[in-house]
């Protein structure tokens, strides 16, 4: 194990700082690995956070989506042991609360799990999302035997950015190429999705863990959530003097959560009261009728989730027509209805969203699933560095955190990393 494959994966750095790609080295984890497990792992894998340029909260309504994956992802070092106990032993480099330190510490320390009685109770947090996913597999009937497994992310925490899906979705490849069971990716998706559904809690749809296992470098995933359809739209943003910024407003989000859980509820209670499966069956012609029906809180909810589908549908079309620099409108209007009418904003991703637009972005919306979290700014590259001075200009004005701000690019999906 002495290659990187991905050495070209390094940041696409523009004005930024902080938060580059690509920050530990194959080394580095397998070095660690060996030091807390006493072995070396049978093998490393890695898979991409997420930015979803278009297409908030329409997965788990069965919409559509257009999210790509990033250079920024989660490795995990693995190991087998068919022979020793049936338990999981895992740990993080970058500790148990990545998010509540910001620090990648250079030691992981072991929690244990026993995988003949997976409950989320008896596991720590974070790694749940790791004993989840042989939770989920042992639902489909696969024997997983004890194993020993290593992370390092360098997807932040909490960012919007889907740090949960690519631990998940690492490690669920992992598994699978160990065991030799032979999932599609596209059923992978399911286990991930069903790990961090029923045993994290979270109850997310497939966008995140589609995105980094179906993802490819150069490309967008324009994915329908019902169907599970999905194509990749090229977004080559370098070649056309485009750049996509993320603004890490650096606000911490948990999906877990109860605000997550209770639009979706009301979701759900919209597309019943309009007498349909979900509201990705509810067309934009529907709304006045919608708005007689509903109160006026699920009104709103539904009126983003309606306009919101129509507009990752636009923005497809106006990416295969025109390409992504006529793109920004349908940015700002996915952000507006986000703030207006899904309620999922907050005051540092609406002055992130504005400070951008004022200083000459083409388009701007918070991603993910909001409550904090990250927004992105498609603008010019030669306007890079004077759009991300404003947006810090603004944060100190507001007395704000600094902002983490970076350029991003599609990078590959999940992949094996040591051969
Ligand atoms: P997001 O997916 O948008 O980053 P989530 O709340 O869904 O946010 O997932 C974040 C959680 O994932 C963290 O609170 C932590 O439990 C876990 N996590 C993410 N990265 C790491 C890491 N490097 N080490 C340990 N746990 C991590
Ligand atoms: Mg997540």
């Amino acid at each position: 194990m002495t290659s990187e494959d991905d050495a070209g994966a390094s940041t696409t750095a523009g004005p930024a700082s902080g938060a580059a790609p690509g920050g530990g080295d194959l080394e580095r984890i397998t070095g660690a690995f060996a030091g807390l497990f006493g072995s070396a792992p049978d093998g490393v894998w890695a898979a991409p956070g997420r930015v979803n340029l278009i297409g908030e909260h329409t997965d788990y309504n069965e919409g559509f989506v257009l999210p790509f994956a990033l250079e920024h992802r989660a490795r995990v070092a693995v190991a087998l042991r068919p022979n020793g106990p049936a338990r999981l032993r895992a740990a993080s480099l970058q500790g148990a609360d990545p998010a509540g330190t910001g620090q990648a510490a250079t030691t992981g320390r072991i929690t244990e799990a026993d995988l003949g009685h997976l409950v989320p109770a008896a596991v720590e947090p974070w790694a749940r999302y790791v004993a989840g996913i042989i939770w989920a597999l042992q639902q489909r009937g696969h024997e997983v035997p004890g194993m020993d497994i290593l992370l390092d992310s360098d997807v932040p925490p909490g960012a919007g950015l889907s740090s949960s899906a690519a631990i998940e979705c690492a490690v669920a490849l992992a598994v699978d190429e160990l065991l030799g069971t032979g999932i599609p990716r596209g059923e992978l998706v399911l286990v991930c999705q069903r790990a961090e559904n029923d045993f994290v809690g979270a109850p997310t749809g497939i966008l995140d863990q589609s995105a980094a296992l179906l993802g490819t470098a150069g490309h967008a995933l324009f994915l329908d959530c019902r169907s599970r359809d999905a194509r990749q739209v090229p977004l080559d943003l370098a070649q056309l003097g485009l750049a996509l910024l993320v603004i890490d407003t650096r606000v911490a989000h948990a999906h877990e959560s109860g605000g997550y859980r209770d639009l979706v509820a009301a979701c759900r209670r919209g597309a019943a009261t309009l007498g349909v499966h979900a509201l990705r069956d509810v067309g934009p012609a529907r709304l006045p009728e919608a708005q007689r029906l509903l109160d006026p809180d699920t009104f709103r909810r539904v009126r983003h989730i309606v306009t919101e589908n129509q507009r990752v549908l636009d923005t497809v079309a106006t990416l295969d027509a025109d390409g992504p620099q006529a793109i920004g409108p349908l940015l700002n209007a996915s952000h507006a209805s986000m703030r207006d009418d899904f309620g999922i904003s907050c005051d540092e991703l609406d002055a992130a969203v504005d400070a951008a637009q004022r200083a000459g972005a083409l388009g701007a919306r918070m991603t993910g699933g909001g409550f904090g979290g990250s927004a992105i700014a498609l603008v010019a590259a030669a306007d890079a560095a004077t759009v991300a001075e404003s947006v810090r200009g603004r944060f100190a004005t507001e007395g704000y955190l600094a902002p983490e701000i970076f350029s991003v690019r599609p990078g590959p999906g999940a992949h094996r990393v040591d051969r």
